[in-house]
């Protein structure tokens, strides 16, 4: 089965994701995590988002991400490097929604997604996954929330892992980053045909999570 989750930044899809796949024994692929890896890669190789698509595809060519979990928790790698928290900065954040827009990008990762998702029960979590890479899939879910309270628990989050930030600097941030990415000429954020939509603004992770698996429930 596939279970396959959209929405804009801070709904909770990770956190959600996560607990299904411990919860319900599915494989969770975090797409947002591939696209943060690329993002990373270009600022490591000075490739700017105006570089030409040559070096884009050779850059492609030599990035390898890969998924483990450790103690119940995903881990991100790019070519055997663990880079969890290295792709989660502000700097990747501001970076990560025009790197995503580029083509060549999208195509190579949308292919790889689409090779992680052939096999077992997946739920997988990002912004084209109910529309593009799994439009016929099972289960299509739509989260939402209101951006200042997505903002909000976003600064919290950078608050706690230390890094320096205003709660205006996130809301501003979250605001650019929704525009970019329902704007994107291929793989726009957008809600998908027989996608059910969880406004999350109000809920708590496990009120989320309960709606959720009785959606899955229901499809099983
Ligand atoms: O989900 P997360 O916030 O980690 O995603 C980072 C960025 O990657 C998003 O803001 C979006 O621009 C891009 N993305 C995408 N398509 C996906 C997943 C993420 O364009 N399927």
């Amino acid at each position: 089965m596939i279970v396959a989750i959209d929405g804009p930044a801070g709904t909770g899809k990770g956190t959600i994701a996560s607990l299904v796949s411990r919860r319900l024994n599915f494989t969770y692929i975090d797409t947002g995590a591939m696209y943060r890896c690329v993002a990373l890669q270009m600022i490591r190789d000075g490739i700017g988002l105006d570089a030409d698509i040559q070096k884009i595809k050779e850059l492609l060519n030599r990035v390898k991400i890969t998924f483990k979990n450790i103690e119940d928790k995903q881990h991100v790698f790019l070519n055997g490097e663990d880079v969890s928290e290295l792709i989660r900065t502000p700097q990747i954040n501001e970076i990560v929604s025009p790197v995503s827009a580029i083509k060549e990008i999208r195509i190579k990762l949308v292919e790889l997604q689409r090779e992680l998702g052939a096999e077992g029960d997946i739920i997988m979590e990002g912004r084209d996954i109910t529309t593009v890479v799994f439009p016929n899939a099972e289960v299509k879910i739509y989260l939402t929330a209101d951006a200042e309270e997505r903002a909000q628990r976003r600064y919290k989050e950078l608050i706690e892992k230390g890094v320096e930030t205003t709660y205006e600097e996130t809301l501003e941030s979250i605001n650019k980053r929704d525009y970019n990415d329902m704007h994107k000429e291929m793989g726009a954020l957008q809600i998908a045909e027989g996608a059910e939509v969880v406004d999350t603004t109000h809920m708590s992770i496990e009120e989320v999570y309960e709606e959720v698996k009785r959606i899955i429930e229901g499809k099983r």
